[in-house]
């Protein structure tokens, strides 16, 4: 089944009413969307079953259109489960940290005072931090999973695993509110470098 085919039938799936068919592979795709859905809707507290929800921010398909992610870390941002859909503001936020993610793993640990690994790495940091300030659902999870990692690590491949295993550990969510919190520390620190270099005196 091809990823059109899939949009096409779970879209199908909760305008009709669908036949128990006898493909395995759709009716066990059925099971999946099914218990996705169930899963969103209880999170985003709605009773709306008309239509399908992104898994993510819990907008429903009636009012946006709603596709399968296509950033780089879908094993471990858990976009790539299987009738897991995702709105196109979640995919935008999902690649923002995608991109900031992969700044991180691209830098090598140079000493233990500055670096770029440590400036993109804190900005990470206090972003997710920062999300508990205006949430209903606590993000500390994910900031004592990422505290656990070793930004020191000098093996790449290793880090990269530690950091992204986190996200997948803690099953975070809110993308959009990362992604909006890291411009932000992105602005200031572009900010903060620009009164250093005495252009604003
Ligand atoms: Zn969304
Ligand atoms: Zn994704």
């Amino acid at each position: 089944m091809t990823a059109a085919q899939e949009i096409e039938f779970l879209e199908k799936l909760y305008r009709i009413e669908v036949q128990t068919t006898m493909d395995r592979e759709i009716n066990r795709l059925a099971e999946n969307v099914v218990a996705e859905i169930q899963t969103a809707i209880e999170r985003a507290g709605s009773d709306d079953l008309s239509g399908l929800i992104c898994f993510y921010c819990g907008v429903s398909v009636s009012d946006v259109k709603l596709s399968r992610c296509s950033c780089s870390f879908p094993e471990s941002f858990g976009c790539g489960i299987r009738g897991r859909m995702v709105c196109a503001d979640c995919e935008r936020a999902h690649k923002q940290v995608a991109d900031h993610l992969e700044k991180i793993f691209s830098t090598a640990v140079v000493n233990r005072v500055n670096g770029r690994r440590f400036k993109f790495w804190h900005q990470l940091s206090r972003a997710v931090r920062a999300l508990d300030e205006d949430a209903e659902v606590t993000t500390l999870p994910l900031f004592c999973a990422l505290a656990a990692c070793d930004e020191f690590e000098v093996e790449k491949a290793r880090f990269r695993h530690e950091v992204l295993k986190a996200f997948q550990d803690v099953r975070f969510l809110n993308f959009q509110g990362l992604a909006r919190n890291l411009e932000t520390e992105e602005y200031d620190s572009m900010l903060r470098s620009v009164i250093r270099s005495g252009i604003f005196r």
